[in-house]
């Protein structure tokens, strides 16, 4: 770690040194791979995180999704670990897409250094990894089951491990994961730095903390429990028959250029999708049902552009790094609050803005109110002008301003309409 940086040559990379990244602390490797990513300023966290994760200590980072916490901690280590050498650095994601997604960005910020990251998830052979370890690996960034299976063929060794980062720890306390986390943290050195990051932190996870983390400082970006704070959002009440007929008009509407819609079932996902096709909407699914490949390629599509529309579950749902989602659709009200936020959270990511429309029936009160309490302010309920509304309760709670009667609708419609953006580019 202590190796004394090569010097850039005259001239080479003067400008770097200007540069709010170097000024962090960063080697210029490293600062290089930033600038070419595009960041001219570091988020919050990673203007908070960096300088202590240089310095060897735990960090305990609570940061809303989107913010930018990945390069946070891959940065510093990237910077610490600086020559390619042993295994040191332990990555631990709850899904395969976000160890996807974050072995991504190990390989981007070290494309200048020699370093190796090699990326161990389940759903795919074991031939590849198997070699990939073999060959020696600096990093690696691995989902806790298919990690101890490669542990207890003894085709890893944690013996070098200087750092280890569980990352979206609560979401891998959602998965049931916690307890191979804690047989993983168990197997690495007791002399480590531990970075330890989490969207919130509830009360069953801070024991986690607690047990691996030795005097952490503690990074705490924007409140712990508020959604991403970019995205506008608001609810669409609708009788539940209605729900597809008006995802059909808010898509022909919306001028999106990507858009997630959530179901809270896979089965939802699938006949969402077959009916926006016969609605020529293109779209693809994304959930645990779909094979490792199917995943992928359904991913590959949507952030490359191939096609527009991309329907989840929440597992999908959460770390999914996709810039420039434009629209993020609920088509149920999620059961759980926090997966409200992670949903939202998806779109208006890096400091972008992003719309999060909640399309809500009458049966799904309890997780309005649950949502609202949890982040602790009413949604805007929104209708849309001239659709044909039936009848539903929520139509008559809101505040009547304008009576409007049209065709099926016999109710009342509220005057607050429409105010997401209709015409949002991808960005
Ligand atoms: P994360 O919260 O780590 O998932 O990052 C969200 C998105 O922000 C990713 O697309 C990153 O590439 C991007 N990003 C991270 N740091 C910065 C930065 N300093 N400036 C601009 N974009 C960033």
């Amino acid at each position: 770690m202590s190796d004394p940086e090569p010097q850039p040559e005259s001239g080479q990379n003067d400008s770097l040194d200007d540069h709010p990244f170097k000024a962090l602390g960063l080697k210029h490797k490293v600062v290089r791979a930033v600038v070419k990513s595009g960041y001219q300023e570091p988020t919050h966290i990673q203007a908070q995180a960096i300088p202590i994760v240089l310095e060897g200590r735990d960090v305990i980072g609570s940061s809303q999704t989107g913010t930018g916490k990945t390069a946070a901690f891959a940065l510093p280590v990237i910077s610490n670990l600086n020559n390619h050498g042993k295994f040191r650095c332990l990555v631990l994601e709850p899904t395969r897409e976000l160890a996807d997604q974050v072995t991504n960005a190990f390989r981007t910020y070290s494309k200048y250094t020699n370093l190796r990251t090699a990326l161990i998830q389940g759903g795919v052979g074991y031939g590849r990894q198997k070699e990939l370890l073999a060959k020696g690996v600096d990093v690696v960034v691995a989902t806790p089951g298919r990690l101890l299976d490669h542990h207890q063929q003894r085709t890893i060794n944690f013996k070098d491990i200087e750092v280890v980062v569980l990352d979206e720890v609560d979401r891998m306390l959602d998965m049931g994961f916690l307890p191979d986390v804690k047989r993983i943290v168990k197997l690495t050195p007791k002399k480590r730095q531990t970075l330890f990051f989490s969207a919130t932190i509830p009360s069953e996870i801070e024991y986690l903390a607690k047990w691996s983390l030795t005097n952490p400082f503690s990074v705490d970006v924007g409140q712990r429990r508020s959604p991403a704070e970019m995205v506008n959002h608001c609810l669409y009440p609708v009788a539940r028959e209605q729900k597809m007929e008006l995802l059909v008009r808010l898509l022909n509407d919306l001028d999106y250029q990507s858009v997630l819609i959530f179901t809270e079932r896979k089965l939802d996902a699938e006949v969402v999708a077959r009916k926006l096709e016969r609605n020529n909407h293109i779209a693809h699914t994304l959930h645990s049902d779909r094979s490792q490949r199917e995943r992928k390629l359904a991913l590959e599509g949507f952030k490359n552009g191939d096609f527009e529309i991309l329907i989840a579950t929440d597992v999908a749902g959460r770390g999914l790094d996709i810039s420039g989602i434009t629209h993020v659709v609920n088509y149920d009200v999620p059961r759980n609050a926090e997966n409200y936020v992670h949903r939202i959270g998806r779109t208006g990511r890096a400091n972008t803005e992003g719309d999060a429309l909640t399309l809500f029936s009458a049966d799904e009160g309890d997780q309005v109110r649950a949502i609202e309490a949890y982040i602790d302010k009413p949604l805007e309920r929104v209708t849309l002008e001239n659709f044909e509304y039936a009848f539903t309760t929520l139509l008559q709670k809101q505040e009547v301003v304008r009576p409007v009667r049209r065709g099926r609708n016999r109710g009342y419609i509220p005057a607050n309409t429409m105010p997401i953006n209709m015409n949002r580019r991808r960005r």
